[in-house]
């Protein structure tokens, strides 16, 4: 068995590989060969922490194992971050343990390439202005992958706290985008692509503020009675998704279904649109919005796809 430890996966796998990785998964899930296995998530009674696992297999890539971990409050006071995870691979052939691979990292860039994948897929071609709503550890991964799916001319960003838009400010820099820190209302009016990263509980992005023809990546929303747009935004969209049973109970989905103001049958796996099963975006004044609710089978998908690059590199640890 390998172990590849958190410390040699930084610049192992580009946001390409990701991108092939996340993508490959979701159609497989759509082809009926990937399954994600139910969720398990407690809270241990100690350091206020949540843990759990996510577990899937997919016969197309023969991945298969779990992600380990969850979130620990009291970890930033440590130096240390507060989401952690670890994941586990397996022999499909033989149930024998394959590798352990650090998650924290990977975890950043599934979710990256999630979005990034629904840009892809369903925004309109000539989109040429970025939104970016939020700005925390996630949101410079978000915008990486995301500034590479169009010819993006500039960014404009909203934050509760808009002091924290300095690291997306950073990255736009870095990556030559003009970038403005903006009001809701002007975001909305302007983004041709908007993509929500928020821990928030309550709607931030009103229905009104969004354009006919925009893209939306919402992918804060991962937990029970967690929110990043209005319901009645929804409502008026297409929506994607990369599990319908997981938008539905956990992701952005949740509320307007509860509301009876959308059902669980109008919401098309992302999945589907990639394997050629179901139309993506049908014109150019079409809302369409992604609910990224995070899967199991993104994370094995972009470990096997890390091991490969370990061994190869050399920087996989072998035991036994
Ligand atoms: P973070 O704590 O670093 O940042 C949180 C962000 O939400 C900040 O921009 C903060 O200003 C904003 N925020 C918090 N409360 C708010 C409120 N009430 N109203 C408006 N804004 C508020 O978190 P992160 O690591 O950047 O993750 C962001 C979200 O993405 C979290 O909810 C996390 O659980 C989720 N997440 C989802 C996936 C997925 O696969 N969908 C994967 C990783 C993380």
């Amino acid at each position: 068995m390998y172990i590849v430890p958190e410390a040699v996966i930084d610049g192992l796998l580009t946001r390409a590989d990701s991108f092939q990785a996340v993508e490959a998964v979701f159609a497989s899930m759509a082809r009926g060969a990937a399954r994600n296995f139910p969720v398990i998530r407690e809270a241990i009674g100690h350091a206020d922490a949540l843990y759990g696992f996510k577990s899937g297999f997919d016969r197309e890539s023969l991945a298969l194992g779990l992600k380990s971990g969850g979130f620990w409050p009291g970890n930033a006071e440590r130096g240390l971050t507060n989401h952690q995870s670890t994941i586990f691979l397996f022999d499909a052939d033989t149930g024998q343990i394959k590798a352990v691979i650090g998650g924290n990292l990977l975890t950043a860039l599934r979710t990256a390439a999630a979005s990034a994948v629904s840009i892809h897929h369903l925004a309109r071609p000539d989109a040429e202005v970025l939104g970016m709503i939020g700005a925390g550890h996630q949101s410079t991964f978000q915008m990486r992958a995301a500034l590479e799916q169009r010819k993006f001319r500039r960014v404009v960003a909203w934050n509760r706290e808009p002091s924290m838009l300095d690291r997306l400010a950073a990255v736009a820099e870095e990556v030559g985008v003009p970038f403005e820190s903006v009001t809701l209302d002007r975001l909305g009016a302007e983004a041709d692509v908007i993509v929500t990263i928020l821990s928030s509980f309550a709607p931030v992005l009103m229905s009104a503020q969004v354009r006919p023809g925009t893209h939306i990546a919402c992918m804060g929303t991962d937990t029970r009675g967690k929110q990043e747009v209005e319901p009645e935004l929804l409502a008026r969209a297409r929506l994607f998704t990369d599990e319908v049973a997981q938008a539905v109970s956990i992701g952005e989905c949740q509320h307007a279904v509860a509301q009876g103001l959308v059902s669980p049958e109008a919401i098309t796996p992302l999945g589907a649109v990639i394997a050629g099963q179901q139309p993506g975006r049908q014109d150019e004044t079409e809302i369409t919005l992604f609910d990224g609710t995070g899967v199991g089978l993104q994370d094995l998908a972009v470990a096997n796809a890390v091991l490969i690059k370990a061994i190869k590199n050399g920087s996989a640890i072998k035991l036994g």
